[in-house]
This record gives C-alpha cells, sequence and structure tokens, in this order.
C-alpha cells in the first residue's frame, strides 16, 4: 500500500508539471529510489503500471534508479554501507549510525518528453 500512495503522490506532482508545461507527450519519467525508503522498486513499477492506464502517463514508461544506503561516521571520517546485523552502526568503530549520505531519496529525477508539433533543432 505504501507504493500505491507514493505513485498517487508521483502522479500528481508528474500532472502539476505537464500542465505548466504545455502537456507534451511523456515518453520516459526517471526516479531516484533510495534502498533505506522501505520502496521496493518492483512494487513501484507495479502500481505505476496499474495508475497510468487512461491518464496522460499512459504511455511513459518508468525508469527507476536505486541509490544505496551510505552512511558517515564521524569518528572515523569514512563513508560505509550501514547493515541490518550491527543495527546500522559503522563496522569500524561501531559508533551508532549519525549521518546518512544517500539512500533516502525519493523523487523525479527527470522526465523525457516530446512536444507535439515542435520541431527539434
Ligand atoms: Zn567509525
Amino acid at each position: 500500500m505504501h507504493e500505491v500512495d507514493m505513485t498517487k503522490a508521483l502522479v500528481l506532482s508528474l500532472k502539476e508539471w505537464w500542465v505548466a508545461s504545455g502537456q507534451p507527450k511523456v515518453e520516459r519519467v526517471h526516479l531516484v529510489v533510495g534502498a533505506f525508503t522501505g520502496v521496493e522498486p518492483v512494487s513501484l513499477a507495479f502500481a505505476f503500471e496499474t495508475q497510468k492506464c487512461g491518464t496522460f502517463l499512459e504511455a511513459a514508461a518508468l525508469v527507476i534508479r536505486e541509490t544505496p544506503f551510505i552512511a558517515y561516521c564521524q569518528p572515523c571520517r569514512q563513508e560505509y554501507q550501514p547493515a541490518i546485523g550491527t543495527c546500522y552502526g559503522c563496522p569500524t568503530c561501531g559508533s551508532p549510525l549519525e549521518e546518512i549520505r544517500s539512500g533516502r531519496e525519493l523523487k523525479i529525477d527527470h522526465v523525457e518528453y516530446s512536444q507535439p508539433g515542435v520541431a527539434h533543432a
């Protein structure tokens, strides 16, 4: 259900952009989904497929780029990939997770589209 709500919000913001941009033909929607968002790309793609039917996004494909979960350890001054078994702490010194550098993104990266009636130079 998480992904369904996400997709609804996504479609809404895409529609605002689409109307403001003169209703171009949307070809591909590129998304960035962080590994720490709890969003399953497969579920997200499925929700998108079911919700786009009959809308301005019907012909659009969804392209999902996953970003890894990366944290930063202050004492070690280094980035690391937190693991569940270590409570997301630093694998070198054991410091608890404090700073997340990547993995919480869930956003539209960019949209590929063509303007009907406008010649591409
Ligand atoms: Zn450390």
